[in-house]
């Protein structure tokens, strides 16, 4: 089985570790250049963006992420790791910071408050078996892609319809929402199988 790492410096690290062991994954978190080297693949999971991006300089990953990620390792960012995920940030932090990641533009905090946390719907190209169960909590959207970036899922209904949700390029795959809570594991097997083609 791929081995597949969740960067565990803050955020909901067990439940990653949790689905990915569903979905056939030997799963293990990851705090340290080390225990970086060991994985084929690395989740990101959602938190707070600005506090993982203070704490993977404090743990001295950056550089060694960045790395990994120039070289092909297949990377997962769900929510705040969406935000680790992109070249630009809308209403971030002035002194957040991302790793060398997808082409895209997120604007964090996008849903706004009137469905600052809610549930939808989206169809994620190349996942059979029916739309995912979405579950946003103060969750990014996409605002702009580059064009090797493809647009994987949007919200099919409600106020946020047709907003941009899931993206991929290369071996980097984002969501705006959090399937590792909903015990539905078809977006983490998809994922595992990623690595297993990247290796
Ligand atoms: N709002 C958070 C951020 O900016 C993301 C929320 C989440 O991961 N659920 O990082």
């Amino acid at each position: 089985a791929p081995v597949i790492g969740v960067l565990a410096l803050q955020g909901d690290v067990r439940e990653h570790l949790t689905a990915l062991t569903g979905a056939g994954a030997q799963a293990r978190p990851v705090r340290r250049s080390a225990e970086l080297d060991a994985v084929d693949g690395l989740i990101i999971p959602g938190g707070e963006s600005t506090t993982i991006s203070k704490l993977v300089d404090i743990f001295e990953l950056r550089g060694p992420i960045d790395k990994r990620i120039s070289a092909g390792m297949p990377v997962y960012g769900s929510c705040a790791g969406m935000i680790m995920l992109a070249a630009e940030v809308l209403d971030g932090r002035p002194d957040q910071r991302g790793f060398d990641g997808i082409a895209m533009t997120v604007r964090r905090n996008a849903f706004g408050r009137q469905v600052d946390s809610f549930e939808a719907p989206v169809q994620i190209t190349g996942i059979d078996g029916g739309p995912l169960h979405a579950v946003f909590i103060r969750a990014p959207w996409v605002e702009r892609v580059g064009a090797d970036v493809e647009i994987l899922g949007t919200v099919a209904e409600g106020p946020a319809t047709g907003r941009v949700v899931a993206v991929r390029q290369g071996n980097l795959l984002a969501t705006s929402f959090h399937p590792e809570l909903t015990g539905d594991l078809r977006l983490h097997a998809h994922f595992v199988d990623m690595v297993r083609t990247a290796t």
